[in-house]
This record gives C-alpha cells, structure tokens and sequence, in this order.
C-alpha cells in the first residue's frame, strides 16, 4: 500500500492528506473544481473561504496555474460545501454560503 497522498494548500502552504484538500483545476482559464482522477495541472485548498480567500489575495492560482486565470465561482460554493460535509454529526449538510447570490426574503 502507498502512504496517502499528501498535497499543500495554495492559501495557507500546509500540507494535508490529499482528501481533505479541495482539488482546483484549470480549465481554460477558469479555476473550477476537479473531479477525482481528473488528469492535467491541479492546485489544492483547504476546505472554507480563508484559504481560498489568501490564495486569490497572493496571486497562488496565477502561479499554480503559470498563467492568469478567473476564479469560477463554483470554486466557492466546492470549498464551501467541503466544509459542511465535514460536520461531526457525519451527517452532509448543504447550505449556500452566506454570500450566494439567491437571496429570499
Ligand atoms: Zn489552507
């Protein structure tokens, strides 16, 4: 068996077990969410908006991508979501981030 995969966070240089990291990939110039076993250039994110937030503030995605790219916002709703999934009840919550744009009054 191969140790598991570790992978450092663009946002805060941490390094975490690949599966708690939320894998981003380039697509065309677009950050998106990748699939697992998706092939090509990957950066990682620790699960929540601090990373995220730290990675865009310090240019990571441009220099983990070599290049200049758009923060798609389903990059967003994958590091929110990574994050409620991880609740101690074990069970998956969805809720938008407080930012979401739905808004319902
Ligand atoms: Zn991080």
């Amino acid at each position: 068996m191969a140790p598991p995969p570790e992978r450092t966070c663009i946002g805060c240089r941490r390094k975490r077990g690949q599966a708690e990291l939320v894998r981003l990939t380039n697509a065309a110039g677009r950050v998106v969410p990748a699939l697992p076993g998706a092939p090509g250039r990957s950066a990682y994110l620790c699960p929540g908006e601090t990373c995220l937030e730290a990675a865009d503030k310090r240019r990571a995605f441009a220099r983990a991508f070599r290049g200049p790219v758009v923060l798609d916002p389903a990059v967003h709703r994958a590091v929110a979501r990574h994050t409620n999934v991880r609740c101690s009840c074990g069970s998956p919550h969805r809720s938008e981030p407080a930012a979401a744009t739905d808004e319902r009054r």
